[in-house]
């Protein structure tokens, strides 16, 4: 049989398949894949590089950019680096608001941002310089909001706005208008509730920003576990709590019984007085 290179080609490209030779089998499991959280751990695992030196945020959610979700990153607290130096310099408050309501527990859902009043109609600015990474809409939550990722690396939401100033992924400075403060989805009058996320985590914007004179407290913000992300175990406890709905004829003293615990801790828990006139379809929490 005479030796044909064309009827050798396609023998040796299936020996080579076999032996790993083929280009097309290189490990791609090396690219990161997106959306997931994996590539972060590494790097944030990965102590010999210091993330925050140049452009900290391109590097602390690298390849992570989806305009779907406020928190793609689903990054415990515990695993986050122990101490991460956030340069605050260029900060610019994002209204000059009283506060409305803190940053901290609300009756049944945590509250992760701080509320600025504001006139339906006012400008919102960025925080800080950055890429805009989310504008959507919630009927029954923020509204119309922006999501911002600072070079910093932090990222702040601006939410219940009228109207939306800018496109997603457009760049913006420091104090550059970017909304319009409103008063839509889950609000009750005319506010910006404004939040500071660090890795998708809630941070109080009060522990960065002094809102009465509208700087920051200091130029670099150190984000620790413990003092960052101290209210992890009021969340905890407020994730554990179990409410009761009041049916007629109920007495404090069957409900405390049905639920194993007292009176006492039933009148602490939702701070009101033993005699309490309680009204059926009323919530009571009893853990
Ligand atoms: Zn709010």
């Amino acid at each position: 049989m005479q030796f044909s290179p064309k009827k050798f080609l396609p023998f040796l490209i299936f020996i080579s398949s076999i032996l790993g030779l083929n280009a097309q089998h290189i490990n791609y499991s090396i690219i990161p894949k997106k959306d997931t959280a994996n590539v972060y751990q590494e790097m944030l695992n990965d102590k010999s590089d210091d993330l925050m030196e140049n452009h900290p945020a391109d590097d602390i959610y690298n390849n992570i950019w989806t305009s779907e979700k406020l928190n793609p990153y689903k990054i415990p607290i515990d695993s986050l680096p122990d101490t991460v130096r956030i340069d605050c310099k260029n900060f610019f408050s994002p209204v000059q608001g009283i506060i409305t309501s803190d940053f901290g527990p609300r009756r049944y859902r945590y509250h992760y941002g701080t509320d600025l009043r504001l006139n339906i109609g006012d400008s919102v600015h960025a925080a800080f310089s950055g890429k805009i990474r989310i504008i959507d809409y919630e009927a029954r939550g923020y509204g119309h909001y922006v999501v911002i990722r600072h070079d910093n690396g932090l990222e702040t939401v601006y939410a219940h706005l009228s109207q939306v100033m800018v496109e997603l992924d457009q760049v913006v400075k420091g104090g550059e208008l970017i909304a319009l403060g409103g008063n839509t989805g889950r609000s009750t009058g005319p506010h910006l509730h404004f939040e500071m996320r660090y890795l998708g985590n809630a941070i109080n914007p009060a522990s960065i920003i002094n809102f009465y004179t509208g700087q920051v407290h200091n130029d670099t913000y150190q984000i620790t576990k413990r003092k960052s992300f101290y209210y992890q175990r009021d969340l905890k406890a407020q994730q554990a709590a179990k409410y009761y709905k009041i049916r007629k004829g109920d007495t404090l003293g069957q409900i405390a019984l049905r639920n194993g615990t007292s009176v006492k801790a039933l009148c602490r828990m939702n701070n009101i007085k033993l005699k309490k006139l309680l009204q059926p379809g009323q919530k009571i929490r009893v853990r």
